[in-house]
């Protein structure tokens, strides 16, 4: 789950890392009365869940109340476009109305997950501000990654590497350390999968402070963190994956294609991804349903691929271990009959129960296309879906 840049500042200050002083508007009017506060020297940020939104025009100074309140009339409302949105951008709600720095540096830092060796690691490069991927791939010599063995945790030493790193030294350096360790603070104590401060600063007046925010906390530990799990935005997301959520599916994938598939476990998901492209096709989606042993998760699996008007055509592809295929049979008749489905509907099962599985598909008098293989599956599915579109 995503956070808010002001939500991750809040994080972060709580942590010991000093952040520009700032709060949240919903209008023009309420980013005045904050602008006015802060003496009118502001800047005034969209508050989506993507980055680079400078780019895309979300990000605007002001140097007076007047300004700040028209910046934030431009800001809300609009379908802020930025390299991570997609081409029909996110609806602005609200901004982040902040004190005005006066940048002297600018550098990356953040925490993140390094599935590779399975440790969380510190990123650091001078080249801050910039979209860090476009750093890696081109000057990767910029960079400095600091494990962090989780057996040892942090150490002041994982920081002073960092501050040597990109630059600092004296009291600046003394302040990145605080910066460092509180950053990494926050990624632990929140069970975060990313921090990412970018830029982080040092002003014109000698001070480092995190300009921008970002935090995204793993999903699977939410429920140690209330407060957190308190924060989601569903705004941000997208409406299909968060109605799959509320119907207890935790695994849905939106994707561009216009093939829906419905599959059991992450790895088969991959799989029948692959199968679909090399058949010619593209998935619209894919749903893991998990081990079903009620047919109605089936039917609530349906109701949210045909909720995608992108879906021509259904892929049912399970692999039946704990999972039975006769129940998936069961799902698969009913939702057909329950939900007037014109879509075509590809089912391939495999394993446990497949033959009672199979007659009841059979005996349904349902015009459900079967098949032995993924490979016919897919094949089937998207000459199905071919034909739909
Ligand atoms: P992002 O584009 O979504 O990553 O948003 P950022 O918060 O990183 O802001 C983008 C850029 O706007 C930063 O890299 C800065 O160059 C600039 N910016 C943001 N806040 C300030 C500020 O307080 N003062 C100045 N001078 N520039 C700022
Ligand atoms: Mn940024």
């Amino acid at each position: 789950m995503k956070l808010h840049e002001y939500q991750a500042r809040e994080i972060l200050a709580k942590h010991g890392v000093p952040v520009p002083q700032g709060n949240v508007a919903r209008t023009g009017a309420e980013a005045r009365t904050l602008a006015e506060g802060m003496g009118g020297k502001v800047v005034v940020k969209a508050q989506i869940h993507a980055g680079g939104r400078g780019k895309g025009g979300g990000v605007k100074l002001a140097n007076t109340a007047d300004e700040a309140e028209r910046a934030a009339g431009q800001i809300i409302g609009m379908d802020l476009i930025t390299p991570q949105t997609g081409p029909q951008g996110q609806k602005v709600k609200s901004v982040l109305v902040a004190e005005q720095i006066a940048i002297e540096k600018e550098f990356y830092l953040s925490v993140i997950v390094d599935s590779a060796i399975g440790w969380p690691v510190i990123i650091a490069s001078q080249a801050g501000g910039m979209d860090i991927e476009e750093v890696a791939a081109k000057t990767p010599e910029k960079i400095i990654r600091v494990p962090l063995d989780p057996a040892t945790g942090y150490q002041p030493h994982h920081g002073r590497l960092v501050a040597e790193a990109l630059g600092l030294s004296g009291d600046q350096s003394k302040q990145a350390l605080a910066v460092v360790a509180g950053t990494v603070k926050a990624f632990f104590a929140s069970d975060a999968s990313l921090v990412e401060v970018n830029p982080l600063v040092v002003t014109t007046d000698g001070r480092v402070l995190a300009l921008d925010a970002k935090l995204t906390l793993d999903d699977n530990a939410l429920f140690r963190h209330a407060d957190l799990a308190a924060l989601r935005d569903k705004d941000e997301e997208d409406p299909l994956e968060v109605e799959a959520g509320d119907l207890g599916i935790s695994n849905f994938v939106k994707l561009e294609g216009n093939i829906g598939c419905v599959v059991n476990g992450a790895g088969l998901a991959m799989s029948t991804m692959d199968v679909i492209k090399y058949a010619g096709g593209e998935p619209a989606n894919f749903l893991d349903i998990g081990t079903v042993n009620d047919p109605q998760r089936v039917v609530s699996s349906f109701k949210v691929i045909l909720a995608d008007p992108a879906v021509k055509a259904i892929l049912i592809n399970i692999f039946g271990g704990m999972a039975r295929t006769d129940v998936i049979a069961q799902g698969v008749v009913e939702a057909m009959r329950t939900l007037e489905m014109k879509h075509p509907v590809v089912v391939r099962l495999a394993g446990t129960n497949l033959e009672e599985g199979l007659r009841i598909l059979r005996e349904s008098g349902l015009p459900i296309i079967t098949a032995d293989d993924l490979g016919e599956a897919a094949r089937k599915a998207v000459e199905a879906a071919n034909k739909a579109a």
